[in-house]
């Protein structure tokens, strides 16, 4: 089994997301029971909710990983590398 890159990672974490949301929109409590007609929570419910905070955490910290910049000897490029970086991280976090 081959390894996947970052990409193909998030692009597999973001289906699995929405395939649980797909599930998920056919379940829910109505009173004592699950949309689905099995008591609440039902076990389908469960696992989809799981699954889905699997892959969100997982799709969060996949995001963060930003490619950090070359960092120079001169004091005002360190400062812009670093400030850079600090803004992506910041957008990656937002988003
Ligand atoms: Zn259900």
């Amino acid at each position: 089994m081959r390894a996947l890159s970052a990409e193909q990672f998030a692009e597999y974490a973001r289906r699995q997301i929405a395939a649980a949301d797909g599930i998920l929109a056919r379940h829910g409590r109505t009173g004592a029971l699950c949309r689905c007609a099995r008591q609440w929570p039902c076990p389908v419910a469960v696992t989809c909710v799981k699954m889905r905070e699997h892959y969100v955490a997982r799709l969060a910290l996949a995001e963060a990983t930003v490619r950090l910049p070359m960092v120079h000897a001169g004091r005002k490029r360190r400062v812009s590398a670093w400030r850079r970086v600090l803004t992506a991280l910041e957008r990656a976090v937002r988003s």
